[in-house]
């Protein structure tokens, strides 16, 4: 199918999958198996201008559009979807912090975010705050020219590893919710930081997830992201995109099962046939097929709209992450039926695809939390008279 991509974007995708081939799928079953977070690999990826894809220039980003990093992150993904899927929060983050930081924090931070001699995790879920993260209660009370934080953060990508947090809290009255919220940044090895032990998880194996503790931790007010208050509007605007990317990793995950799927079928005989002159398996892969191509088309104009900050970008975003996330989930689970007993071993490699694809339709906003957005909008839209566009 064609999406008329530019011959910059095949480039770039070219090169992604060129990597994925190479660095990421001989090793993913291994690091799935062993729990193993490739952090050479990653900087490897970072010196191919991967750890800042859509970061500005300015000090280090590689300057590429949301649409070019969609189909950066789903041609890793055909390799290791945890992995690129880590990749994707660490480019969310340093996102972040060129486009709302000061001169000071962006020539601070964003070289060492780029080249990934710094890794950067997004903490904003609470164990009493997930898909309502404004109730937050990690708090950061002022102290002359620092904050002092205290509280958890829960489900932390990156957590005990990463050497950059990017912290949403509370530096006003926990009861106002978002008005209250601010984001810190937050450097590890300060004094009261800790993390909780490594959470045991059913995919998503190549990086770690912990909780992150603040007890009494000094952090400078220099280190506030944008002004107090907005600290909600900031983690916000981070997700949009962080959808779009998580969503890239599902097709990219689900593309490998796919063909995986197809070759399989080319292969295996039953009844005296291959699998693929079965026309009911034909039209399986077919739907399968079609269903890609569809949520492709949606990452695609959902990166396109942040590319050019149209006004319903953020409903756009939530639309391509629910179709995405669920198609591909769909997709990869049909591949492993089509392996018969063979898909469910893990020699295979898809049930590891399938495990990893899970937890898309989770986290960033669950896929409930998506239809929120969605539904609210548009019932925002009729009562204003406005066509939803
Ligand atoms: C592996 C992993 C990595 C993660 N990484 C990070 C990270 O790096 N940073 C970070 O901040 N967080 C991270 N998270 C947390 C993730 O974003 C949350 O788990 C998610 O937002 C859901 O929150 P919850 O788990 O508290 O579920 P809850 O909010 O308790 O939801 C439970 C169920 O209720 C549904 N629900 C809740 N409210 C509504 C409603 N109003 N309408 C309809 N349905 C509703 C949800 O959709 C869900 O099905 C991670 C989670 C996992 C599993």
């Amino acid at each position: 199918m064609d999406f008329n991509l530019t011959p910059d974007q095949l480039a770039f995708k070219q090169l992604a999958k060129t990597f994925a081939d190479e660095q990421f799928a001989p090793h993913a079953n291994e690091w799935d198996q062993t729990c193993t977070f490739p952090v050479a690999t990653l900087k490897q990826a970072a010196s191919l201008g991967f750890g800042a894809i859509y970061t500005s220039e300015t000090y280090g980003g590689t300057g590429l559009k949301r649409q070019d990093a969609a189909l950066i992150f789903e041609a890793l993904a055909t390799g290791c979807p945890s992995t690129t899927a880590y990749l994707s929060i660490h480019n969310m983050v340093t996102w972040m912090i060129d486009k709302f930081g000061t001169e000071a924090q962006r020539q601070q931070y964003i070289p060492n975010l780029a080249s990934m001699d710094f890794m950067a995790s997004y903490c904003l879920t609470e164990a009493g705050a997930g898909s309502d993260a404004a109730s937050g209660k990690v708090t950061a009370r002022l102290d002359g020219d620092h904050y002092v934080i205290n509280g958890t953060k829960s489900f932390i990508s990156g957590g005990g590893t990463s050497d950059i947090y990017l912290v949403m809290l509370k530096t006003g009255k926990v009861e106002q919710g978002a008005k209250a919220m601010s984001a810190l940044i937050v450097e590890n090895g300060l004094d009261g930081l800790s993390f909780g032990a490594k959470e045991q998880k059913m995919g998503w194996n190549s990086q770690p997830t912990a909780e992150v503790v603040f007890d009494n931790v000094r952090v400078r007010k220099a280190n506030l992201l944008g002004k107090e208050g907005e600290g909600f509007k900031i983690a916000m605007a981070g997700l949009d995109g962080g959808r779009v990317n998580i969503a890239a990793c599902s097709l990219g995950g689900a593309q490998t099962a796919l063909n995986q799927a197809a070759n399989y079928m080319q292969q295996r005989e039953q009844f005296g046939k291959k699998l693929n002159q079965f026309q009911a398996l034909q039209f399986k892969l077919a739907d399968m097929l079609t269903q890609l191509n569809a949520a492709r088309l949606m990452v695609y104009n959902a990166a396109h709209s942040l590319d050019i900050n149209a006004p319903n970008k953020t409903e756009t975003c939530a639309q391509a992450k629910l179709f995405a996330t669920d198609a591909c989930y769909n997709i990869v689970d049909d591949a492993l039926q089509l392996h018969g007993g063979y898909g469910y071993m893990k020699e295979f490699g898809i049930e590891r695809i399938l495990r990893d694809l899970r937890v898309h339709r989770i986290l960033e906003g669950t896929n409930e939390i998506m239809r929120l957005i969605i539904g609210r909008k548009f019932s925002q839209d009729i009562a204003h008279g406005k066509p939803f566009e």
